[in-house]
């Protein structure tokens, strides 16, 4: 048990984090454009974005905003997980601590600290918040073997070939890393095009353009008003893509919410 809490394991993603954004930039140049291979990585964005760390890491296990079928949900935690910012432990309490201290010194999310997140550097978590989340034993091992899951996944989109590996795996990541800091720095800071529909004391704003690169995430002034809302789109013309398609999950009776 006190294995996987010394030292905060998932603090330092910065050789995971910098050889996915060494592999894109070196690669994209060499790789040959196709419409094919760029849904591939759309679709795998969504999967590890939109589904995993937005549905599943965000609005189900730590806002509870949503219940998942628990199949359903493990599935989520894992592509989360691939994506590269950190374990259902590790992601859940930083976010959760986010809440918490929105920014206040104590804000693991700060978006003056974007570059450090942008490089896979993160803040340490309570060693309290870890033990109880490691009560599911799946969050439990995806946390103790996060980066030999990681590595296994890709060496299977390795036996493809480069361009599979690139982009139905190193470009996901890629775009999975930057669109969560890119929510956490742009919406909480004063730039072009960001608004606010409630007056609350942290400077989060919605951004519908960010909301569209993020699946909904970007509808943020709005999640810290109501965090337990499955929806982060508010008005009619605040397309919350993840939550379309929690709606068609809710059909299939795989995701509920009151
Ligand atoms: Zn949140
Ligand atoms: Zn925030």
């Amino acid at each position: 048990m006190k294995n996987i809490f010394n030292a905060n394991k998932l603090k330092n993603l910065q050789v995971l984090t910098v050889s996915a954004y060494i592999v894109a930039v070196i690669s994209l140049p060499i790789l040959q454009f196709s419409w094919s291979m760029f849904a591939l990585t759309m679709f795998m964005y969504f999967l590890i974005f939109g589904f995993g760390v937005s549905m599943t890491f965000h609005r189900s296990i730590t806002h509870k905003a949503l219940t998942m079928h628990p199949v359903l949900e493990m599935i989520g935690k894992f592509f989360a997980s691939i994506g590269g910012t950190g374990s259902p432990i590790s992601w859940v309490l930083i976010h959760k601590a986010h809440h918490k201290y929105s920014d206040t010194d104590k804000d693991p999310h700060s978006a003056k600290d974007i570059l450090k997140y942008l490089i896979g550097k993160y803040p340490t978590v309570s060693p309290k918040g870890m033990r109880k989340l490691a009560q599911s034993k799946f969050n439990k091992f995806m946390h103790r073997h996060y980066y030999l899951i990681i590595l296994t996944y890709g060496a299977v989109w390795a036996t493809l070939g480069f361009e599979y590996f690139c982009y139905g795996f190193i470009y996901p990541m890629v775009l999975t890393m930057v669109a969560g800091h890119l929510v956490n720095w742009y919406t909480h800071s004063d730039f072009p095009l960001n608004y606010r529909l409630h007056d609350i004391k942290d400077t989060s704003q919605n951004n519908v353009v960010i909301a569209l690169l993020t699946w909904g995430e970007g509808f943020h002034n709005t999640h810290h008003r109501y965090a337990g809302r499955a929806n982060f789109g508010m008005r009619w013309w605040e397309l919350d893509m993840t939550f379309v398609f929690a709606q068609l999950l809710k059909k299939l009776k795989l995701v509920r919410w009151s």
